[in-house]
């Protein structure tokens, strides 16, 4: 390409670029050159790659699934310190992944999206960067995930606050909370974890509580040298640990999915974690929840119970009413003074995706396709978007199992739909607005009788109620499902009518 336009740095062609250098993007970049795919791009907004792991650096961030099972089913690692691995551990296992598998030279970092466009008379998409390139990339793979937009409450006065705000997903690593008059807003995964860390550092500690959740004891533990020595020497014994470890988290389905009476034994068990863990019954009643166990997300923790009966930590139940620039009113109007208010308010799960980011066919914005609530055919495929594939996708999400399992599904598929079309010399390819929606109202009406629609609001369902994000039933159905891709569910958009030469701006 030899046009530059005015103000930009330059237009590249690639066959494929991939967005994220999560676990998703890893995995696609993997997958890639698997297949003998070696003009792709992955880019990434971060300065270094995980995702996820990169973002995430909160005191006491950790996975709340086995290792040995989050992680990919082709590179196990004998070498994990905990069955719960720490965030550092797993940011590290990405970076082996790019290093083994040879992704350096296709990455690119500190580089944003900041919008793609499908250029019909091209079968392409124009893809512009943060650092001013513009791709033009036959096919897109979105590996952004659900998790990556930070979600900030709604909380009048939020923006007045003259103390130090801080967001779990964007922790600031300069960002010593030792000493400080501290409040935690929100009590779901990221504080749990959080709270119990920064408690014995901090002068006070104010836990804002909107939901008390369901939170049932971790089974962690140091994996011990003779098992990582056994893993390394004997890697059928890792794989059978893997196994054991995917049919027990697999089992929880049945609870979640086909029996929610079940789900009263984890209600036992969190009720039993409370009261090992808090021994004043007037704390104990603010920490019972209302809802269903498996509604919301069930959290694991050992120390976050204990954390709440320190002295200097106070777990507010009253709803917040606004924000000072010096503290925070509650409904009955008093005002907890604090310096420092550490927002753990989750993330944007039901939309991922900012508006203006992809233009599809007839300049049709995605949010505009989702305005009823996102949705894609096997969480990959959206009509009106060609050649456009989504990894952790609509209705891929977990309640109950490893989600890198089903990234793994879903990236065998897209690796089936690039083989196919590359056969078949198919320019572009787009899901039939009738198979996805006959797909999406089965999801729906799967989703309808399970224990996240009994009732409780979660980042699992959109502002109507919707799920958009789980799926519905055993992860083993989603790999057999997405074990072929099936030509005739996708149409050919319409040829183009004159090729002209894409435009970059
Ligand atoms: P989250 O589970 O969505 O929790 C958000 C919390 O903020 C909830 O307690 C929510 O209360 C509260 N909140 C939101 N807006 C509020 C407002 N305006 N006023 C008061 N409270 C408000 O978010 P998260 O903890 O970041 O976790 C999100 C997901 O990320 C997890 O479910 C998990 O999938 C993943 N994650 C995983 C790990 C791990 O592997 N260990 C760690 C962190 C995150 P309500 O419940 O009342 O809405």
């Amino acid at each position: 390409m030899g046009a530059i336009a005015e103000g930009q740095t330059g237009i590249r062609e690639v066959e494929i670029l991939v967005i994220g250098a999560g676990f998703g993007g890893i995995l696609a970049g993997i997958k890639l050159k698997e297949a003998g795919i070696e003009d792709f791009l992955i880019v990434e907004k971060d300065d270094g790659v995980g995702g996820t792991w990169w973002a995430n650096t909160y005191p006491g961030c950790a996975c709340d699934i086995q290792t040995h099972l989050y992680s990919y089913s082709f590179e196990p690692n004998p070498r994990w310190s905990y069955m719960f691995g720490r965030q550092e551990e797993i940011r590290e296992y990405a970076r082996h992944c790019v290093d083994k598998y040879g992704l350096g030279p296709h990455v690119r970092l500190s580089t944003e999206v900041r919008r793609a466009e499908w250029l019909e008379n091209d079968n392409r998409w124009r893809v512009r960067t943060s650092d001013r390139t513009v791709y033009l990339a036959r096919t897109v793979i979105n590996a952004t995930g659900l998790l990556s937009r930070p979600a900030y409450p709604d909380i009048p006065g939020l923006d007045r606050f003259r103390g130090k705000t801080v967001h779990s997903a964007r922790w600031d690593p300069e960002f010593d909370p030792s000493g400080r008059r501290v409040a935690v807003i929100g009590t779901g995964a990221s504080a749990i974890q959080i709270i119990p860390e920064i408690a014995s550092k901090v002068s006070d500690l104010h836990v804002f509580q909107r939901t008390p959740p369901w939170v049932i004891p971790r089974p962690d533990r140091k994996i011990s040298r003779f098992e990582k020595w056994l893993f390394r020497r004997l890697p059928a014994t890792q794989k059978l640990f893997r196994w054991l470890l995917y049919w027990r988290l697999e089992a929880r389905a049945m609870a979640f999915v086909v029996f929610p009476r079940l789900t009263r034994i984890v209600e036992w068990q969190g009720r039993w974690n409370i009261s090992r863990g808090i021994p004043d019954p007037g704390l104990r009643l603010k920490v019972v929840p209302s809802f269903p166990a498996g509604c919301k997300r069930v959290l694991l923790s050992d120390d976050y119970y204990p954390a709440l009966t320190r002295g200097n930590v106070h777990l507010v139940t009253r709803k917040i009413r606004e924000i000072t620039p010096t503290g925070i009113v509650t409904s009955d109007g008093l005002e907890t003074p604090v310096d420092t208010i550490i927002l753990c308010t989750g993330f944007q799960a039901t939309h991922p995706v900012p508006e203006g980011l992809f233009t599809g066919r007839q300049g049709l914005d995605l949010t505009l396709r989702w305005r009823g609530g996102m949705e894609a055919f096997k969480g990959v495929s959206v009509s009106g978007f060609p050649n456009l594939f989504f990894l952790a996708g609509p209705n891929t999400g977990l309640g109950h199992n490893s989600v890198i399992f089903m990234l793994e599904a879903a990236m065998r598929y897209v690796i089936d739909a690039l083989t196919t079309m590359k056969q078949e010399e198919i320019p572009a390819l787009e899901i039939r607005r009738d198979v996805e929606a006959a797909y999406n109202r089965k999801i729906q009406s799967r989703l309808a009788g399970t224990v996240w629609a009994s009732g409780c609001s979660s980042w699992y369902l959109d502002e109507n109620g919707k799920n958009t994000t789980l799926w519905p039933g055993f992860t083993i159905e989603y790999w057999l499902r997405t074990r072929r891709f099936r030509l005739e569910d996708y149409a050919r958009p319409e040829p183009a009518r004159q090729r002209e030469a894409p435009k970059a701006a």
